[in-house]
């Protein structure tokens, strides 16, 4: 038996952030970063809190992949502000690093256990706004450490495409790309059920359909609100099911490497696939349940698809074409690695792979020498 709950409260659609209008009376723990704070967005946050009998702090010290210090010197903040919301306005970064500072507070004083979180994403991307993930980095021994449980769900999503608009073409094209991967990872995730599948659908059909357009022009807000819609449906199917060992390696090589997330999953997406379906040696009656879905995948996406490994070989090129539009580095190499960089790590990157939470729903459990396999490929 499976439970399927969703806890979060979604809002969306034009002056999707005026439900901030409705707070009154209480204190209000804003978590961003200084980039947000200074273009205004922030402002767009306290503007609406203002006048009702709020009082409210800032704090806008997260930087991508946000270490585990930033998460401490805003737990600090939390027992000494003591408040009653927080509200996470940013990118992954920001709604994630403000997902452990609460969850570590109430750790330290479970009197804070009815604090209410609001998650405002600002790039359309991890969907974390509707995940019980939060993704911490130690910086000292390069490792990127997934933290899970529901006690990390959001209460409230306000999804406002306004705020994604000013998202640049590269952060926009490495965003897109994570959304692609939380899609198909899930799709065929050994979990996956008809539930996650009609999100991931959805979302992989939206990527295809409106990134390109986000990326060409940021101010086309009809194909910003699909793809910040996409992210958010990619987020629920994932939550539901898991991901793969796309996210276990890209969490590993992305730590060690210093490669923005989305881009290091749209790196490793089509040798995953390649690797999870398995197709060398395969005969028609053979092929595997992953196969069969990324086939399905391509089907419903409008691509050619007239037997299995005719879907898998068109899912593949349409996903290498759609690279080559957001004009996305295709190597390590073109990401400015040295070989010898990469030779070095491939142990310690497959050791801690297979270590990966993530591992675990990915349709084909890989050894150490075809995880070193796929990360020596991309170079
Ligand atoms: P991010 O939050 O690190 O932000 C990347 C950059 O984009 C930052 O410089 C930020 O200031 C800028 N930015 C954000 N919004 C902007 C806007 N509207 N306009 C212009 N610039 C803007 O990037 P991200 O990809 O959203 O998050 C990545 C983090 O999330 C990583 O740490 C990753 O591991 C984690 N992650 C978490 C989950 C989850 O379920 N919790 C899933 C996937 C990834």
């Amino acid at each position: 038996m499976e439970e399927i709950s969703f806890r979060t409260k979604i809002f969306i659609g034009e002056h999707a952030l005026d439900r901030l209008n409705q707070i009154i009376a209480e204190r209000i723990f804003i978590v961003t970063d200084p980039y947000i704070e200074k273009s205004g967005m922030t402002a767009e946050v306290t503007s609406r809190l203002q006048s009702k009998d709020n009082e409210y702090q800032i704090f806008s010290d997260i930087v991508p992949d946000p270490p585990i210090e930033t998460v401490a010197a805003g737990v600090k903040v939390i027992q000494e502000f003591n408040p009653s919301v927080l509200i996470a306005i940013g990118g992954g970064s920001a709604i994630d690093a403000a997902k452990a500072m609460k969850d570590f507070a109430i750790r330290l004083s479970p009197q804070q256990k009815d604090m209410k979180f609001i998650a405002i994403p600002t790039t359309s991307g991890t969907g974390t706004e509707v995940t019980s993930f939060s993704v911490i980095t130690d910086e000292v021994n390069h490792v990127k450490h997934p933290l899970v449980s529901d006690a990390l769900l959001p209460d409230e999503a306000i999804l406002d495409t306004h705020l994604v608009k000013s998202v640049p073409p590269t952060i926009t094209a490495d965003t897109g790309m994570d959304v692609l991967t939380h899609a198909i990872e899930a799709y065929v995730s050994t979990k996956a059920n008809d539930f996650s599948d009609a999100f991931a659908e959805k979302a992989v059909q939206l990527i295809f359909d409106y990134l390109p357009r986000c990326y060409k022009d940021g101010n086309d807000l009809v194909a910003r609100e699909k793809v910040h819609h996409a992210s958010c449906l990619a987020g629920l199917a994932f939550n539901m099911v898991g991901l793969g060992i796309n996210h276990s390696i890209a969490h590993v090589c992305g730590a060690q490497f210093h490669i923005p997330h989305g881009r290091m999953n749209a790196l490793l997406l089509t040798p995953v696939i390649e690797y999870n379906a398995g197709l060398q040696g395969l005969t028609h009656q053979s092929f595997s349940a992953a196969a069969k879905k990324y086939a399905q995948l391509a089907r419903v996406s409008g691509l050619p698809a007239a037997n299995v490994r005719v879907g898998i070989n068109s899912l593949i090129q349409h996903i290498n074409q759609l690279k080559r539009e957001l004009r996305m580095p295709t190597s390590l190499r073109a990401c400015g690695l040295k070989k010898e960089q990469v030779i070095s790590a491939l142990a310690a990157i497959s050791e801690a792979a297979l270590k990966d939470g993530c591992t675990a729903t990915n349709p084909r459990i890989p050894t150490n020498k075809e995880i070193e396999t796929i990360v020596e490929r991309l170079y």
